[in-house]
């Protein structure tokens, strides 16, 4: 890791994060908040605007937006999590390392219904945005979840310029040979966008990663980049539930990321 290897990173948050909304209960603003204490002043923090309703119809029907626009107390924080992620990849065209600390996550919004606390897909509209900005032709979404992302792999479902991973495997071991295998499969894109889950961590849901598992799948993110992206790599938060080791295991994956581009 070079010295410097640090000082691209930026973090995305807004405070509007942590409006309680009702949603599960694990599903808590703690989650982001625990993050934020955790990162403390480490990296600088950029505030995202909220994307505009053109941003949500390049992967969502007009009904959902219609719908969700009802949802007067979490409409604004939905939102502004697709603007954080909006920001996290032009500011990875720029050259910079950005991690979002979302709220609310966006994996399982599909292009007309949502689920699993998603509201809208944060990743699949910052993608879709730099598409239609004529910014880039391709794109690579590596998602460490637990859980499937449905939405996503449904919104690009067809699209052979952006291609959707999954990892699901349930050992660390075998996860980390498939994330390698996953991305050693792709000639390369024009960026890599993580949907950084962190529910398959060891005192999590998923009872499989440890917080050095995390460092290492940024470290193969960040090398993938490094040789096919032209460097081009942000992430955002999906789920993750154990509060009080959320942060560390943020902070592992974005040193990971920055050690593997580095090279
Ligand atoms: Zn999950």
């Amino acid at each position: 890791m070079t010295r410097n290897a640090g000082e691209p990173v930026r973090i995305i948050y807004h405070p509007v994060y942590l409006t309680p909304y009702s949603t599960a209960s694990c599903e808590t603003p703690d989650r982001v908040r625990s993050i934020m204490t955790h990162l403390g002043s480490r990296y600088p923090v950029v505030e995202p605007e909220p994307c505009t309703d053109d941003d949500i119809l390049l992967c969502h029907s007009e009904g959902l937006l219609i719908m969700e626009r009802h949802a007067d107390e979490r409409f604004l924080a939905a939102r502004t999590a697709a603007g954080g992620a909006i920001l996290c990849a032009r500011l990875a065209l720029d050259g910079l390392v950005p991690f979002g600390v979302l709220r609310p996550p966006g994996h399982h919004a599909n292009p007309d219904h949502n689920w699993g606390f998603c509201f809208f897909n944060n990743m699949a509209i910052a993608i879709s945005r730099l598409i239609r900005d004529g910014l880039v032709n391709s794109a690579v979404i590596l998602d460490i979840d637990l859980h499937f992302g449905d939405g996503t792999d449904v919104i690009f479902r067809g699209n052979p310029g952006v291609r959707v991973l999954n990892i699901q495997s349930s050992t660390p071991g075998e996860f980390i040979a498939e994330t390698r295998s996953a991305l050693e499969s792709i000639q390369g894109a024009d960026i890599l966008g993580i949907s950084a889950g962190f529910d398959q961590y060891e005192r999590d849901w998923g009872a499989n990663l440890s917080t050095e598992d995390y460092r290492t799948i940024g470290e193969i993110a960040g090398g993938f980049a490094r040789t096919r992206t032209g460097g081009r790599i942000f992430a955002i938060l999906e789920g993750g539930y154990f509060v009080p080791d959320l942060g560390k295991n943020t902070v592992a994956l974005i040193e990971g990321m920055c050690a593997g581009r580095a090279g």
